[in-house]
């Protein structure tokens, strides 16, 4: 542990990309392979390989109070040793006494990073921590925290890390960042390339791949300019989900690589059977099964069948492929119930039943097919899901009698029940468009169906996992924004080390301000530094961490949308809040109220 904080260090004295890669290159071509895998990990922020789904669980609450304790500083200390340094582990290197060990084998801390993984509650996972951290070294114990935190903050994406590795072991970079995406394990891709053997790396099913992500597009035409033809999805608001499926076993994988499916008991059964082995994308949805299927002023389900027109030009947004489906997606407050659940009873999945919309498709017929433009990819999908509902039937004949989904029931069915079991899996419809107007029109229908916006995406574009590029847009706008009142401030990190960045705020509810988020992100530097010199002012307690302020400074925020939480006095949390702006033309008297967030909260749910 030692060479590997050294490293560490020295890795963050320069700000050169390629001083920093050839540093750790050296570094792991010199450590046995087996110590350099486990740095790798390490050196990507990360305790255990991306696609392992353990986690510390260590906040930096329990943290803070042990590096207390071991190093007898005051939390007033504390505090100003964090100012100076802007992070816990940096704290941890310059105030702890420092323990016997010498030289700690990077596998002997992995085997205690497992230990305290595996530990139950905080009490005994204080111990294992407090434990490590008297032994090592202060600079052994900096990076220790910087891990357990998840950030080592040294400038060191994972995309250098695969540099390194690369560098140190020779062949091309992309053959590493391959091995990488498909194994989700930079420790494993390191042995590989150790030995030469990078080509064969492959897909192994039920390990997460990266998730393809989304540019921000300002408007259609904004959207049109990265190219023509564009194929348009509706954005739904609910948990992004990569399905693995083999024969009978299937499961659900979320954005952070965390297996999901748990959560959604129904969900697997609904893609059993597959006849080959497949990954999917798509997204996860509280699905309203209801009498949202109105008919249209012509007298059809806006969601019908429609025969899909060929991809020729056709005037407006076409669909390029309108599956029946049935109801419509709810907002994501409605998805809230069902998540962060071990157990999911009966009775909550009739409460809140869920679909699957899928979008894409990464591995079919025994091979990768992301390289391949999505028209292809599309194609594939279609077949599948085809299939599958084919198959499907045959086989759950009898089996849905005995099984039924019990998130279902004649009373909230509007539609054919023989249908149900596909009705989870809903291949999301794609339209098309190569000019604003359409786009435009495309955009209200998506919200007036209750989701976000749209996702607009070249079609020859391949799938790049882990990538935000430019072939997936999404568009969508701000539901509103809020007045907000600043009730508490924290320092922040790195380069806002010094400067109070974080902004608890509150809303009104007759005479008193409830707090409903915390954001810090928005302000210019040279607003934040203002901001600094007024809080520190008009500090009415410092917290160590944190200030409670006085209520005077009013802000804009914007956000996705509010969704009912503990977190906060009000018992509502705003999801993804920034700040748009200041507000000193208002008091805070004129602040947003509980019932205009009541009001937002309704409106996004109906
Ligand atoms: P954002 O979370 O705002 O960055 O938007 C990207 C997210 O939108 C993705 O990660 C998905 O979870 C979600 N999403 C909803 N509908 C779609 C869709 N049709 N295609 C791709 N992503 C979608």
């Amino acid at each position: 542990m030692r060479t590997f904080a050294e490293t560490a260090d020295r890795i963050a004295a320069t700000t050169k990309k390629l001083e920093k890669t050839a540093l750790l290159a050296e570094y792991l071509k010199s450590a046995p392979v087996e110590e350099a895998a486990v740095a790798a990990v390490f050196f990507s922020g990360r305790p255990f390989p991306a696609w392992e789904e353990t986690t510390l669980q260590v906040g930096g609450t329990l943290l803070w109070r042990i590096v207390k304790e071991l190093s007898g500083r005051s939390d007033l200390e504390l505090t100003a040793a964090y100012r100076e340094h802007g992070d816990l582990g940096a704290v941890a290197g310059a105030v702890l006494p420092g323990g016997t060990e010498t030289q700690s084998a990077l596998s002997k801390i992995r085997l205690i990073f497992r230990e305290i993984a595996a530990a139950r509650g905080p009490a005994a996972k204080a111990v294992l921590v407090r434990k490590l951290l008297s032994e090592v070294s202060p600079l052994e114990a900096k990076y220790i925290v910087k891990i357990v935190t998840g950030d080592l903050r040294i400038g060191l994406k994972e995309s250098l890390v695969e540099e390194a590795i690369a560098k140190a072991f020779g062949g091309p970079v992309k053959d590493v960042q391959r091995a990488n995406m498909l194994l989700g394990d930079i420790g494993e891709t390191l042995r590989l390339a150790a030995e030469g053997r990078l080509a064969e790396a492959r897909m192994r099913l039920f390990h997460p791949i990266g998730f393809m992500l989304a540019s921000p597009a300002e408007s259609a035409e904004d959207a049109l300019s990265y190219f023509q033809n564009a194929w348009v999805e509706d954005k739904y608001d609910g948990i992004r989900a990569q399905a693995h499926c083999s024969g009978e076993s299937v499961r659900f994988f979320s954005r952070t690589r965390d297996e999901i499916t748990e959560s959604f008991p129904e969900l697997p059964d609904a893609l059993a059977g597959l006849p080959q082995d497949v990954i999917l994308d798509g997204e996860i949805v509280a699905w309203s099964y209801l009498a949202d299927d109105q008919p249209t002023d012509n007298g059809r389900d806006e969601t019908e069948n429609l025969e899909a027109p060929a991809l020729s030009e056709v005037e407006g947004a076409s669909p390029v492929l309108l599956k029946k489906t049935t109801g419509r997606a709810l907002p994501f407050s409605a998805l809230q119930k069902r998540l962060g659940r071990k157990k999911v009873s009966e009775k909550l999945m009739r409460e809140v039943p869920v679909a699957y919309l899928v979008f894409d498709v990464l591995y079919a017929g025994g091979e990768l097919v992301m390289d391949r433009p999505l028209r292809e990819r599309a194609r594939i999908l279609d077949e599948l899901l085809k299939t599958r509902t084919i198959n499907h039937e045959g086989r759950e004949g009898t089996r849905r009698k005995t099984k039924a989904n019990p998130a279902i029931t004649q009373s909230n069915l509007a539609f054919d029940p023989e249908c149900l079991p596909s009705t989870q899996i809903i291949r999301a419809p794609v339209y098309q468009a190569s000019s604003p107007e359409p786009l435009n029109k495309s955009f209200d229908d998506a919200q007036a169906r209750g989701n976000e916006g749209l996702m607009i995406k070249d079609p020859e574009s391949p799938y790049t996992p882990g990538r935000r590029g430019k072939s997936w847009l999404k568009l969508k706008r701000e539901l509103a924004t809020l007045d907000v009142v600043v009730t508490a401030v924290e320092y922040g990190h790195g380069r806002r080390i010094g400067v109070l960045s974080d902004y608890t705020f509150a809303v009104r509810d007759g005479d008193r301000l409830l707090n409903i988020g915390k954001a810090y992100s928005g302000l210019t530097d040279v607003e934040i530094a203002e901001m600094t010199k007024w809080f520190l002012d008009h500090t009415i307690e410092d917290q160590g961490f944190r200030r409670t302020v006085e209520p005077r400074i009013v802000l804009e925020v914007a956000f996705n949308n509010i969704m009912k939480s503990d977190r906060h006095s009000s018992g509502y949390a705003l999801r993804f809040p920034r700040i748009v702006r200041l507000r000193p033309d208002k008091l805070p008297e004129e602040a947003d109220t509980m019932e205009r967030v009541k009001e937002i909260f309704q409106k996004q749910s109906g």
